[in-house]
């Protein structure tokens, strides 16, 4: 199985907190919209069928199907899905989501998606690329997959280990492996050995003194790619 049971074991054991925009998923709360409103202008959500990969508690998932997309969100993280799946109740905002690994999912049913999301996913599992290939197989001929995660450089290791995790106390320590990081040439590397085309990179920046996360061309430290399955 392509998946790190510490890893999951991390999420599980945050997973109550998820929706509270206050605790360890507050960047998650605060790229939210940046995210989804960049995947939104390049490919309108409404009436898509979207498969979001490693969901979590349901974030990203729930953004999208209240742009009128029926949405699946899968994680390996039992504890996670039941905080997604509790939320979405609460919320009215109706996600289809189960545990399953992306490259059982994409055995099970290929090619059934418009829109594949796979964010701050890929620098958490040991074989990336599997993911990337599972991800692509998703996707209908046509479709687009949309990944983001952690560029790795020196300027990555200062601000999103040391400035992140230990000094501005954004997330827990130990949230994010230097050695996992993944640069825009790997991904790209890897989008393309699965049939994908690389149509837009995109940086994502934190500004410490207005505490505000905004989309920029510099993609050295967060960043999204948008790519294409070949028809
Ligand atoms: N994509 C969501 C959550 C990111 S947190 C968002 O951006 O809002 C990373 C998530 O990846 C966690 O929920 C974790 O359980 C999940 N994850 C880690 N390894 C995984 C794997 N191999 N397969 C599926 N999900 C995985």
């Amino acid at each position: 199985m392509n998946a790190d049971p510490l890893e999951i074991q991390k999420f599980s054991e945050l997973a109550h907190r998820w929706w509270d925009p206050t605790s360890e998923f507050r960047p998650l709360h605060e790229i939210n919209p940046l995210r989804l409103e960049w995947i939104n202008a390049r490919v309108p959500l409404a009436g898509k069928q979207v498969c979001d990969v490693g969901c979590g508690g349901g974030i990203l998932a729930e953004s999208i199907a209240k742009k009128g997309a029926t949405v699946t969100g899968i994680d390996l993280s039992e504890k996670a899905l039941k905080v997604a799946d509790l939320h979405s109740l609460e919320s009215g905002i109706k996600v289809r989501y189960e545990l399953i690994s992306a490259e059982d999912l994409a055995a099970r049913e290929a090619g059934q998606y418009d829109v594949v999301t796979c964010m701050e996913m890929l620098e958490h599992v040991p074989d990336p690329a599997a993911i990337v290939q599972a991800c692509a197989k998703l996707v209908k001929p046509g479709g687009h997959i949309f990944f983001s995660t952690l560029n790795r450089n020196p300027k990555s290791y200062l601000f999103a280990i040391i400035g992140a995790e230990y000094v501005l106390g954004l997330l827990p320590r130990g949230t994010h492996d230097y050695a996992k990081f993944i640069t825009p040439a790997e991904l790209s590397g890897f989008a393309r050995t699965a049939g994908l085309e690389v149509e837009a990179l995109k940086g994502m920046t934190y500004n410490p003194l207005t505490k505000i996360y905004s989309l920029k061309q510099d993609t050295s430290v967060n960043y999204l790619v948008a790519t294409v399955k070949s028809v």
